[in-house]
């Protein structure tokens, strides 16, 4: 598989190495054309409004709906779930609204409130997803809350009773880094033959 991650600002580096791992090719992203030679799409931790800013600055709003459209799968995580959101509260930014979700950013508190913990175990009845990412150590660096979740959202991960990986169709948003760590069971949901 060939995943592109958005190379604007974050944690892109990190990615690159889960991907590595997982024997995906990777490469970055930083023009439409860069889409085109992609099956699927990270979307990294950082500065959500740095990474507006810049999706703004090189026209890449409406590429990134058109990718998402296709069907390609898109991974958000931590700024990158906020951008992926309907809509951000808590210091706004323009966001994709590709998933029916509203993210709060800085949920958690600051950067001294970032924590990690073990994910809450599968919830009676989940899906075969939600099953295979129990016990996932999950790192939340300035996260943001994801709530209103839509009724056509599935919340695969809850930590402490709080949405942390949710999915909507081809599209996974995510408030926690899985690039950290060397669990890659985050990444590999990009995988649709998985
Ligand atoms: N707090 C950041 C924001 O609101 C996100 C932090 C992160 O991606 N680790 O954009």
């Amino acid at each position: 598989m060939r995943v592109g991650i958005l190379a604007i600002q974050g944690d892109v580096d990190a990615h690159a190495r889960v991907l590595d791992r997982l024997g995906a090719s990777s490469r970055p992203v930083l023009r439409e054309k860069d889409l085109g030679e992609i099956d699927a799409l990270i979307l990294p931790g950082g500065e959500s409004t740095t990474i507006a800013k810049g999706l703004d600055r090189l026209g890449l709003y409406g590429p990134l709906a058109s990718f998402a459209d296709s069907g390609k799968p898109i991974l958000g995580t931590c700024a990158g779930a906020i951008l992926l959101a309907g809509a951000s509260e808590n210091h706004p930014v323009k966001t994709l609204g590709l998933i029916d979700v509203v993210a709060q950013r800085n949920a958690y508190g600051t950067q001294v409130d970032s924590f990690a913990a073990i994910a809450d175990p599968p919830a009676h009845g989940a899906g075969k997803a939600a099953q295979e990412l129990e016990g996932l150590r999950c790192v939340f660096i300035r996260a943001p809350q994801l709530s209103k979740i839509g009724a056509g959202v599935e919340v695969l991960l809850r930590v402490e009773g709080v949405p942390a990986l949710v999915r909507q169709g081809n599209i996974l948003a995510c408030t926690f880094h899985p690039e950290l760590g060397a669990d890659s069971r985050v990444h590999r949901l990009l995988d649709p033959g998985a």
